[in-house]
């Protein structure tokens, strides 16, 4: 059976060449979610005409607010706007329901009094433990990436798919851990050249193809200097919008 895979973001954190925060779209095996669900995510839902009473679930890979701060955007449309009914699972790192409490409290000061009409399940996800959330089976790997952000890598196991995301983070063994034998293996490709700590970048990603072993690559998350190299490296680069089948 095929899936899909559409990204609705393939930005950075800094609106880089115009486009919106992470978020990668993914239908398979009847089950609809995304990866990561950037500040930006429910405005490039609307702009792609994806309903977002349509997601099964949100997978965090860190707590970044380009990965994660869509997230209270999300459920305030869900219990004022779009009225949802639809279940709803949250899944992502180690401390996730109280830093996503922070955050919205932050956003939308008082909107914990607010009682969603629809069931929503946060799952915080044990590194290297393969976790059900609903019919996926979720790993999530620790990554070298800002501490604070309790950052991971995230395979998804679903309908006989493998597809793995970093995340942002430095190449490192559990990174290729997460990614092996996928097919389809998104992955951060931040700078070109320039090497950077804390982020994938082209170097160390083109180095460690045969660490990944993965089906298919496609590149996200990139800087300027990354951009405006695209078009010099083979593998497959993502923009917003992009829809591949796996
Ligand atoms: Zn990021
Ligand atoms: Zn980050």
């Amino acid at each position: 059976m095929t899936a899909t895979a559409r990204f609705i973001g393939s930005g950075d954190s800094f609106g880089s060449g115009g486009r919106f925060q992470t978020c990668i779209l993914i239908d398979a095996g009847g089950t609809r979610f995304t990866m990561d669900f950037g500040a930006s995510s429910l405005i490039a839902l609307r702009q792609q005409d994806i309903d977002p009473n349509s997601i099964d679930a949100i997978l965090l890979t860190h707590l970044h607010g380009d990965h994660c701060a869509g997230v209270p955007f999300l459920l305030m449309d869900a219990m004022l706007g779009a009225r949802r009914r639809r279940p709803l699972t949250v899944a992502g790192p180690r401390d996730l329901r109280h830093r996503m409490f922070l955050i919205a409290e932050a956003l939308f000061p008082g909107m914990h009094v607010m009682q969603p009409k629809f069931e929503l399940t946060w799952i915080e996800l044990e590194h290297g433990a393969p976790t059900p959330v609903g019919d996926l089976l979720v790993t999530a790997r620790p990554v070298k990436h800002t501490w604070q952000t309790n950052p991971t890598a995230l395979r998804v196991e679903v309908g006989g798919k493998v597809v793995c995301y970093t995340g942002d983070g430095e190449f490192g063994e559990e990174m290729a851990l997460a990614a092996k034998g996928a097919d389809l293996l998104v992955a951060e490709c931040y700078f070109h050249k320039k090497p950077v700590p804390w982020h994938l970048n082209y170097p160390e990603l083109s180095a460690h193809k045969a660490d990944f072993d993965a089906e298919r690559i496609i590149l996200t998350h990139m800087s300027p200097e990354m951009l405006a190299h695209v078009d010099d490296v083979p593998e497959e680069c993502a923009y917003d919008g992009m829809v591949v089948e796996f």
